[in-house]
């Protein structure tokens, strides 16, 4: 049965930018958060999209500006989610807030609707017990901007039914999302597992001193054909972001990415440089 109608829980940065995609390939929306004022935010970073659509995807002016319509707001969860055949949660990454809301969701959602949590870092048979379904329950993982980067990392948990998985992949396929599906759980999905080793193995070279960031991002450039290079990428992706993944790994007991974090917090966020976001990082923009 194909999916029509969506409610997306979160409206913050990846929750908005899921909603206008789901309802650009003409699916009906709502967005739910935990208040008006996080609805304000949400109404006016979809409000930027249409433009953003017609530069980048070449939408017309009346395909983007319809999306709007197709969008509800509401800050009752049992309201949000009434009728609704899949609820996409994009809610902080903190697996107290996930779980206390699933336990919510669970008592207010129809018996048959499915469950996608849109996680970065936590597992979802880690959550799957508080949603009371976990046979309809995985992770549906977009990444930033949804509409550029369009891969769908689709990764069940030991307990998603077969038909759910394929029926999710079928939705990422009629939003315009390149559908990836992961056979069984992996922590990062296949992105994150490939990219967070690279990024870490270039701030390694740069802090032990073999090399600097721009010698190493021009050598993968030259080597793989890669338009950019692992430093820019980190810029991009935020240094904070960068620093927090190096710190926890820090914090297991990891001493390069001690001194990882350590040299992210000297050299770039204390100085104010978080990246592209704040105008420099290991490059200026
Ligand atoms: P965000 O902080 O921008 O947005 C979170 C939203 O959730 C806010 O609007 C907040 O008001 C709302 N919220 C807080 N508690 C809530 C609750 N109990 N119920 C409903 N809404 C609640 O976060 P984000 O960057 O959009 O990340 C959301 C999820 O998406 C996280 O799991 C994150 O790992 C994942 N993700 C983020 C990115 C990214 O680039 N930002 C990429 C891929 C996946």
């Amino acid at each position: 049965m194909s999916i029509k109608h969506v409610t997306v829980c979160g409206g913050g940065v990846l929750g908005s930018q899921i909603a206008f995609q789901t309802a650009f390939h003409g699916v009906d929306v709502r967005v739910y958060d935990i208040s008006q004022e996080a609805l304000v935010k949400t109404k006016a970073a979809l409000e930027l999209l249409p433009h953003r659509y017609q530069h980048d995807l070449h939408a017309t002016a009346e395909q983007a500006e319809a999306v709007l319509g197709r969008i509800m707001f509401f800050t009752d969860l049992r309201e949000a989610v009434k009728g609704a055949q899949l609820v996409i949660e994009a809610i902080p990454e903190v697996m107290d807030i996930k779980t206390a809301f699933y336990r919510e969701l669970a008592g207010v959602a129809d018996t048959d609707t499915i469950f996608a949590t849109n996680t970065s870092t936590l597992l979802p048979s880690q959550m799957m017990e508080a949603t009371g379904r976990p046979a309809q329950f995985l992770a549906l993982h977009f990444a930033n901007p949804v509409w550029i980067h369009n891969t769908a990392e689709i990764m069940p948990t030991p307990k998603t039914a077969p038909q759910v998985f394929d029926q999710i992949v079928a939705f990422a396929r009629k939003i315009g999302m390149v559908a990836l599906p992961l056979h069984k759980e992996q922590r990062g999905y296949i992105i994150n597992t490939l990219s967070v080793p690279l990024l870490m193995a270039a701030l390694k070279l740069v802090v032990e001193d073999v090399t600097d960031p721009h010698t190493v991002d021009k050598t993968w450039m030259i080597a793989t054909r890669a338009p950019t290079g692992p430093f820019a990428s980190l810029d991009v992706i935020g240094l904070t972001t960068a620093y927090n993944i190096s710190k926890a790994a820090g914090d297991r007991g990891n001493e390069v990415n001690i001194a990882i974090a350590r040299y992210l917090k000297e050299h770039y966020l204390d100085q104010g440089k978080l990246g592209v976001a704040s105008g420099e990082g290991f490059y200026k923009y």
